[in-house]
């Protein structure tokens, strides 16, 4: 198909090595793809007779891809009618949640509910909270706060009340979950782990987002609005297909997800069955979480955190966790692998902990070998890798494994990870991306929305300068080149989601996703890259995203089918 569309920018930035920069890119409208790359000259001799469209100053980049997320909760619980109520959204101390709490009980209509997500013990200094010290922010309408790893949920009397919990007990508890009880067996307002945190706000929930697809399609907004163009579902279950279908089902979607469908779904292994094109809607592979997290003291580490006020007012476990903190047995975990192994699926386990992160990688090393797949392009993935070492590193190019960095720790917690969670020494170099890149990975970066907000030109500039959100400067060691830090959002994303023939840079063939910057990256101080770029839009599939579009399309649709969306919306541990 011949090119309808020439695009000439201030500068095009391909992410193609033999190629970075070029002049105009050509693009066929109608199949959604590039057709030439290069001059203005050799670009409109494949596009005879085309005008060229002058997109002046902007700078034109790959569309950002995030190699690991969760849209769907953060649709339903970050975008409004909930409130995120976590650090990077402005409620730097639990005084600011406060704030906002007293706020909405005195503005809100009488008996209309409140539904949080984002409580952060450690960042914020919060409590664990009981019903009783809810009620004091909301003595009549239900409340129900879900803590930032979202392993955890705070609710109110009236939360209690509005779920029929006979004698204000809760009912039994769930398998891997438990509800918060009194000495006389009555709620204390508190749930731990999915299956308690889900009976326990999803009454809440429902009657707050009475419309979840259209919370789905807003996130689908912000992030085009960060510069994203392609995502992950990370904890994708089959129950899901319905409320993506219908997002797809809209031909400004301005977003592609690929999708890996947790282990404990029982049709894991199976392909994914969709009438969305595979281009925009696809399976990757089967997600498992190996350990917890760093936000509640969970993670499987070689290393306690240090004993402090910080630590305990966040009811931080004590000592060291190491394989105490593993949801799986080795066995369990080699069980897992046998499993799936010749499906040709990607294995995607999470691992935040050193210890974890070995087991993973000691399973991953023999169920390879077993099922004659080391040496071939598995790209089988550990996700995150927040304390691993450089020798774990270098394990992975070893043995062919994936490596998406949890950028987002460093970003948001590096400030206590450093001296005040950990000894410098562990604590600085969380999320070591230079010893990653030493070692010859290729890294990308997340954010593990909803743990986080999508940034990707943040992260870009953080893991570029070494910088946290805050400004402050931890482990500089571990900064990584600027060109390596694009990467990260761009090509070696599309990587890691098997889509680096197609997405992640600006290349004839490819699919014409693009994301508009207000300047060239590399012509500012990376350290502030935010201060002087930023997103002015974004392209996919050849067309300019109209976000606006997007969401009428998606207000039409009938949203009954999808008002359960909200029970499967928390994450099965935590992201
Ligand atoms: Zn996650």
């Amino acid at each position: 198909m011949p090119a309808d569309l020439v695009l000439k920018a201030q500068a095009i930035i391909t992410m193609d090595e033999t190629n970075p920069r070029v002049e105009a890119v050509a693009v066929d409208r109608a199949a959604g793809t590039i057709v030439a790359v290069g001059s203005l000259a050799h670009v409109q001799s494949a596009a005879p007779g085309v005008a060229p469209t002058d997109l002046g100053d902007t700078v034109l980049m790959p569309g950002f891809i995030e190699a690991h997320s969760h849209p769907i909760p953060s649709g339903v619980f970050t975008e409004e009618p909930s409130h995120w109520i976590s650090r990077p959204q402005g409620y730097a101390t639990y005084a600011d949640v406060q704030a906002l709490w007293h706020q909405l009980d005195q503005s809100l209509a009488a008996g209309e509910p409140v539904l949080c997500w984002g409580l952060d013990r450690l960042g914020q200094g919060a409590p664990q909270l009981t019903n009783t010290e809810l009620d004091a922010y909301f003595p009549s309408r239900p409340a129900a706060i879900i803590d930032i790893s979202g392993h955890e949920a705070y609710f109110n009397s009236a939360v209690i009340t509005m779920n029929g919990w006979t004698d204000g007990k809760p009912p039994a508890d769930p398998p891997a979950a438990r509800f918060g009880r009194n000495a006389d067996g009555t709620s204390n307002g508190r749930a731990y782990e999915t299956g308690a945190v889900v009976a326990a706000v999803s009454g809440v929930q429902k009657k707050v987002v009475t419309n979840p697809l259209l919370s789905v399609a807003k996130w689908f907004r912000t992030l085009a609005q960060a510069g994203v163009t392609t995502s992950s579902e990370n904890s994708y279950a089959a129950n899901l297909l319905p409320a993506y279908e219908a997002l797809f089902s809209s031909a400004h979607v301005p977003i592609r997800v690929g999708v890996y469908q947790v282990s404990t779904d029982p049709t894991c292994g199976d392909p994914l069955k969709s009438n969305v094109p595979p281009t925009r809607f696809w399976k990757n592979g089967i997600k498992v979480w190996s350990d917890g997290t760093t936000f509640i003291g969970t993670l499987a580490a070689s290393f306690p955190y240090i004993d402090n006020a910080t630590t305990r007012n966040a009811d931080i476990p004590m000592g060291v966790g190491g394989t105490a903190m593993m949801n799986y047995t080795r066995e369990q975990f080699d069980a897992i692998l046998d499993q799936h192994a010749a499906s040709g699926l990607q294995m995607a386990t999470h691992a935040h902990g050193d210890v974890a992160v070995d087991m993973v990688l000691d399973a991953y090393a023999e169920a390879l070998a077993r099922h004659h797949l080391l040496g071939t392009d598995h790209r089988w993935r550990v996700e995150h890798w927040s304390a691993a070492r450089a020798d774990q590193f270098q394990r992975a190019v070893e043995l062919g494994v994936a490596t998406p960095l949890a950028s987002y720790q460093f970003m948001d917690l590096g400030d206590l990870l450093d001296g005040t969670l950990f000894p410098s020494e562990i604590g600085s170099q969380w999320v070591a991306a230079a010893d990653a890149i030493k070692a010859g990975c290729r890294v990308s970066f997340h954010s593990d929305s909803p743990v986080s907000p999508v940034t990707p030109l943040l992260d870009v500039q953080c893991m570029s300068s070494r910088r946290t959100m805050s400004g402050q400067r931890h482990g500089a060691n571990q900064a990584i080149s600027l060109d390596d830090a694009l990467r990260g959002v761009t090509i070696n994303a599309a990587f890691h989601l098997r889509r680096d023939h197609d997405l992640g840079s600006i290349e004839a063939g490819k699919l014409a996703d693009f994301v508009e910057l207000s300047a060239d990256p590399y012509g500012v101080d990376p350290a502030a890259l935010t201060d002087h770029v930023t997103v002015l839009g974004t392209w996919s599939g050849g067309r300019k995203v109209d976000t606006d579009a997007f969401l009428s399309d998606i207000e039409r649709i009938d949203p009954s089918p999808h008002q359960d969306l909200h029970r499967h919306a928390t994450t099965p541990k935590s992201c």
